[in-house]
């Protein structure tokens, strides 16, 4: 543990991770070079109804969008979440009493952060929301994602979430103006507000509340509601972006009922390498390869969303038993 420096409370938490980021761009060339990288990397947008698409260009994502993520190739990989595996570059920072900050090496984003579990434990969601909770709270200007095990996560194996800038995902921007139009109301009560989305490509259950506890409820109540509706899964299948915005917690929790759509498996010019995630979620798409930047459509876009988020009666029954079971 003599990597981890522990957060000083007088800077802030942009800062500091700012500072830590930099410190180990200089340290780490490998970080470096891909932060670097990043400045230049191509980036288009679909103006949908009311939002926005946008597609990356990232060759270096190609590792995780293509990440073997069955048993057997887990078993056979050292972990790379795992303190003791990192590069003799990488530092971290502690955070609370479970959870490390660590620089993201392959960077979508312009701070790009891993923050695994200290304990090498699987990637699991339903024990972990008051710790998301927590992480988004002290890192306050980022915005904190989950992978489920089968929803884009390349280390199922080990327990960690993702933080990048503030609005870098369009959803972060957008959901304060949709909400007020093309979202309904499940629970508006002192403590809490749920909101579905169902015309959104993807389909989205918003909550925010002021109060950890109150939200934890209801995140909780989100997910065995979910979790009934989809029993053969060990945990139902799910992406789920954070964030602490001006005293609110706010979380978009997005059901799914595919890992990777048709055209990641197509042959020839059929396919499309995108293996949707937590930031394609939020409203970018992330493309490994050039060709797939270049012929992406927006009814591709849209066809890629509704074959991986459940359907819309799923949805419609989704939200029928999360207003029946309201805080
Ligand atoms: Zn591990």
């Amino acid at each position: 543990m003599d990597k981890l420096e522990h957060l000083l409370e007088e800077k802030s938490s942009v800062q500091i991770v700012s500072d830590f980021l930099n410190q180990q761009l200089k340290d780490w060339p490998l970080a470096g070079g891909n932060y670097k990288g990043l400045e230049h990397l191509e980036e288009k947008e679909f103006q949908f109804d009311g939002f926005t698409i946008k597609v990356q260009f990232n060759p270096e994502r190609i590792r995780s969008s293509t990440a073997k993520v069955d048993a057997k190739s887990i078993q056979e990989r050292a972990c790379f979440l795992c303190l003791e595996n990192l590069p003799a570059e990488q530092k971290g920072i502690a955070q609370g009493d479970d959870f490390v900050i660590l620089v993201n090496p392959f960077p979508i984003i312009p701070q790009h952060f891993t923050i695994p579990k200290k304990a090498h434990v699987d990637q699991a969601f339903a024990e972990n929301i008051s710790g998301m909770l927590s992480l988004a709270k002290s890192l306050e200007g980022y915005t904190l994602f989950y992978n489920g095990p089968k929803c884009g996560a390349s280390a199922p194996d080990h327990m960690h979430f993702q933080a990048g800038n503030k609005n870098f995902m369009p959803v972060d921007s957008e959901y304060a103006v949709l909400k007020k139009s093309q979202s309904e109301l499940l629970s508006d009560s002192s403590k809490v507000e749920m909101r579905a989305f169902s015309n959104y490509l993807r389909k989205m259950i918003s909550i925010e509340s002021e109060n950890q506890e109150d939200m934890l409820r209801a995140v909780s109540i989100f997910y065995s509601c979910f979790a009934k509706m989809q029993p053969e899964e060990k945990e139902p299948m799910l992406n789920a972006i954070c964030s602490f915005v001006e005293g609110k917690y706010i979380m978009h929790l997005f059901p799914r009922k595919l890992h990777r759509p048709s055209q990641y498996f197509a042959k020839g010019d059929d396919q499309l390498l995108i293996s949707p995630a937590s930031v394609d979620f939020g409203g970018v798409f992330i493309t490994p390869r050039r060709e797939d930047f270049e012929k992406i459509t927006s009814d591709d876009i849209v066809d890629i969303f509704k074959q991986v988020s459940v359907d819309d009666e799923f949805f419609r029954k989704l939200c029928a038993s999360l207003k029946e079971n309201r805080i």
